[in-house]
């Protein structure tokens, strides 16, 4: 059971799991666009949420699902609690009455920044809301012995205006982008990470994990994208990240050290290259 079949994340992993021969049920909100398989639930239904997984019963719940926009969860502080705290607790409750194996998704946000390459065991110290919802949806995940929580960061796919997909379209159309040299962290491609957590499901790893990409500012993958490309690199404008319109503050370094997951995924996750070509492919 997948939630948020319809987010980048969850399309990917209802693709991959069912490609591996899993009989996959996903749930969406606002968007059922390539959402055949699933249901609408809206995750501020806690009661909902509890039926629909004691009538389901699935084997592995993965919740994909999340407020994702952080300037948004800034200000709609109510609704970024309920959905990604909240709503985990009461997927938990209902996972532990069904013994369903939980895989948790969550955030770098959970850091400061101040640091960077953080591993499994450095201490979460959220700079906004977003960040700190998340911590707490991950303390709900982890106090179920038979749950996984996976800490990701700048997901990226061509299925939702991000970052990476701006530069694509802007040099696309040999129009100048800003990209700040002075924010660090890990994106990886939707795809890659949906290849991850298949991996580790099928491995059964319980407890916290970094499943990211290669540490990077966003400057220096915006000149990577245009490398790939073959387009002109003038392009790409650095600035300040003073000079984003941001209404959160962000992590300045929220990149994270992935050497765990490493041991436990035997294909290259984790390079900007494979990532961003996944993104020029359409996916
Ligand atoms: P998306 O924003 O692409 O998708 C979010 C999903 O959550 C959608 O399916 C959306 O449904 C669903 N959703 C949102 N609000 C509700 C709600 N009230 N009730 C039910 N479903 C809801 O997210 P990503 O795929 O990018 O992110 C996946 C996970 O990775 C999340 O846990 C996120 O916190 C984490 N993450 C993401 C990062 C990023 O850069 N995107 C970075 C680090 C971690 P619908 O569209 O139908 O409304």
């Amino acid at each position: 059971m997948v939630f948020g079949c319809s987010g980048q994340l969850g399309s990917y992993l209802v693709r991959e799991f069912s490609n591996a021969g899993y009989k996959v049920v996903g749930t969406y909100n606002s968007n059922p666009i390539g959402s055949e398989k699933c249901i609408k639930i809206n995750l501020k239904d806690k009661l909902m949420i509890e039926d629909l997984i004691l009538k389901l019963k699935p084997d592995i719940i993965i919740n994909a699902a999340a407020f994702t926009d952080v300037d948004a969860c800034e200000v709609n502080r109510d609704e970024c609690y309920q959905v990604n705290a909240e709503a985990v607790k009461r997927i938990v409750r209902a996972s532990r009455v069904i013994n369903s194996y939980l895989i948790h998704i969550s955030t770098d946000y959970v850091f400061n920044g101040n640091n960077g390459y953080y591993k499994e065991d450095h201490l979460p110290d959220p700079v906004n809301f977003y960040g700190l919802s998340k911590l707490i949806g991950e303390a709900y995940a982890l106090s179920y012995d038979m749950s996984a929580v996976i800490r990701t960061s700048g997901v990226f796919s061509s299925k939702k205006q991000n970052f990476p997909k701006l530069v694509v379209d802007s040099l696309a159309k040999g129009v100048k982008i800003n990209a700040t040299h002075e924010i660090y962290y890990s994106p990886i491609h939707a795809l890659s990470l949906a290849r991850c957590i298949l991996k580790i499901s099928d491995k059964k790893f319980y407890g916290l994990l970094h499943v990211a990409g290669e540490r990077v500012s966003r400057y220096e993958l915006a000149l990577k994208i245009a490398e790939l490309m073959g387009t002109d690199k003038e392009l790409i404008i650095p600035v300040s990240q003073n000079q984003m319109s941001w209404k959160a503050k962000r992590p300045i370094d929220s990149s994270l050290d992935f050497s765990k997951a490493k041991t436990l995924i035997d294909f290259d996750f984790y390079s900007s290259s494979n990532n961003v070509k996944l993104l020029l492919q359409g996916l």
